[in-house]
């Protein structure tokens, strides 16, 4: 481990934002963007590709007199723009999770559904720090709210009947927090954040308490930065790839979270790659424009480098075949065997127990492969094979060929059939089920195997 006592040496947090469908996750980062830009001066807040930078001036004017920017050596928070809990175990880093902290939403009259327990879960394995956003306390009957405030100011202008059922509402939830093993309070109750979780309510759409959530977030960050992270911020880049895309102009880019390191235009690069890693030379790095300066040609600007963490677009020969939660590594004075060799030592990490008899899955990333993989191991049904991509024929003719007619099936988490699989999967004898919650496809899956089972008896 490093002793970061060099504020130099602190990179930016990467916080991501979980939670049941519904709940609020983009409504909350929405909030989190919006009250960044009204703080003030243009570039307050910093766009990246995928992820949003706030600077530590900027949060410490959001969270008003909460915070003391002294106290902090963060450079500030970035936030991953899209929210789920897909997207975070797509956004893995060396095995971990990509991001350094997690928010879990979670709505305050619902409490836990079906995607906050799998949220749950993954935060668990991860091991990555939390803090529950008790959503929508503005919901709360006869509520009055105070845009923008602190919750405890908020909580002053409360009647009692109205506080009062916030408060069971909030226990609740702690409570259920409690029987999935973690101890949890009322953040302003919470000593140590690491031992135990921080509940903070708030409300995505008044902004009340979201200065309090925003100072736990840099509580939590500056400890968990200083004693967890070992991070060498000048040294070779290191990322994950969040989207593979076509750009105009450009060819097959990827939109990439740099973690560690600095990447500079013309690094030579390796990536994760569908067959192969990808050995290829940094052509053009881009971030998003200003919206303002946006007309119809330029989305892009090209920038000399990037450091740790920043969200951007590398653009680069064959990078195609490049996969959506694959390492991306930059090579600078390594031998590029050593380099090629960690990248496939991660992407082995990620692979896929299959059996001699079973279903083809396919998912958008390798993450969600994977989470798809642990799923359906926990529902006991086996894999004959495991694919990060669109369903296309040759999916179709491998699904064909597995013995028991239930095996029979292709499990696609968050893809496409492709055109030309159309007709050969009307043809074929082989069952499609697409979703994009992973808990409804195994759930789709699992019904049809028991009618089929009904069926034959
Ligand atoms: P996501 O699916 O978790 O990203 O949820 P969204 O952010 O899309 O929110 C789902 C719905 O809840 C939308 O209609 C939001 O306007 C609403 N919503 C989100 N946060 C709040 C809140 O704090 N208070 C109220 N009253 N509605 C909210």
């Amino acid at each position: 481990m490093t002793d970061h006592t060099n504020a130099d040496t602190l990179r930016t947090p990467i916080v991501a934002v979980l939670g049941h469908v519904d709940h609020g996750k983009t409504s909350l980062l929405d909030t989190i963007r919006g009250s960044a830009v009204s703080e003030g001066e243009a570039g307050a807040i910093t766009q990246h590709i995928g992820a949003t930078d706030i600077p530590l001036d900027t949060i410490s004017g959001m969270a008003g007199d909460l915070i003391d920017p002294t106290d902090f050596d963060l450079p500030g928070l970035l936030f991953i723009d899209t929210p789920g809990h897909h997207s975070f175990s797509t956004l893995r880093a060396r095995g971990g999770a990509l991001a350094d902290i997690a928010v879990l939403v979670v709505d305050v009259n619902d409490g836990f559904q079906p995607q906050t327990e799998e949220a749950i879960d993954i935060l668990r394995r991860t091991g990555t720090p939390f803090v529950v956003a008790a959503n929508k306390v503005d919901t709360t009957p006869g509520w009055n709210p105070q845009d923008g405030q602190p919750i405890q100011r908020s909580l002053a202008a409360q009647s009692e009947r109205a506080e009062s059922m916030l408060n069971e509402n909030l226990y609740e939830i702690i409570g259920q927090l409690s029987d999935a093993g973690f101890s949890a309070d009322l953040y302003w109750r919470v000593q140590d954040f690491q031992k135990n979780i921080g509940v903070v309510p708030l409300s995505a759409l008044t902004g009340e308490g979201v200065p309090d959530l925003l100072t736990v977030l840099m509580g939590l960050s500056q400890r968990f930065m200083k004693e967890e992270m070992a991070i060498d911020v000048q040294g070779p880049g290191e990322g994950t790839v969040l989207e593979v895309k076509d750009e105009r102009g450009f060819g097959a880019t990827i939109d990439t979270v740099v973690y560690d390191g600095v990447v500079r235009n013309g690094d030579q690069i390796v990536v994760g790659g569908q067959d192969d890693p990808i050995v290829t030379e940094i052509r053009a790095l881009l971030q998003p424009r200003p919206l303002e300066e946006i007309r119809t040609e330029k989305k892009f600007e090209k920038v000399a480098e990037v450091g740790a963490a920043a969200g951007v677009k590398i653009a680069a020969p064959d990078l195609d075949r490049a996969m959506a939660g694959a390492p991306v590594r930059v090579v600078r004075d390594r031998p590029l065997e050593e380099v090629i060799a960690e990248v496939e030592a991660e992407l082995a990490e990620i692979e896929v127990d299959t059996a001699e008899d079973g279903v083809v899955v396919k998912a958008d990333t390798l993450g969600s492969l994977e989470a798809m993989a642990n799923a359906l191991r926990e529902a006991e049904v086996p894999i004959l094979r495991a694919e990060v991509g669109d369903i296309a024929p040759r999916d179709i003719a491998v699904a064909e060929t597995a013995n028991q007619d239930e095996h029979k099936a292709i499990l696609g988490f968050n893809v496409d059939l492709l055109a030309n699989a159309e007709s050969e999967l009307e043809s074929a004898d082989v069952k499609l089920f697409t979703n994009d919650v992973i808990y409804q496809l195994i759930e789709d899956y699992e019904t049809y195997v028991e009618e089929k089972q009904r069926a034959q008896q």
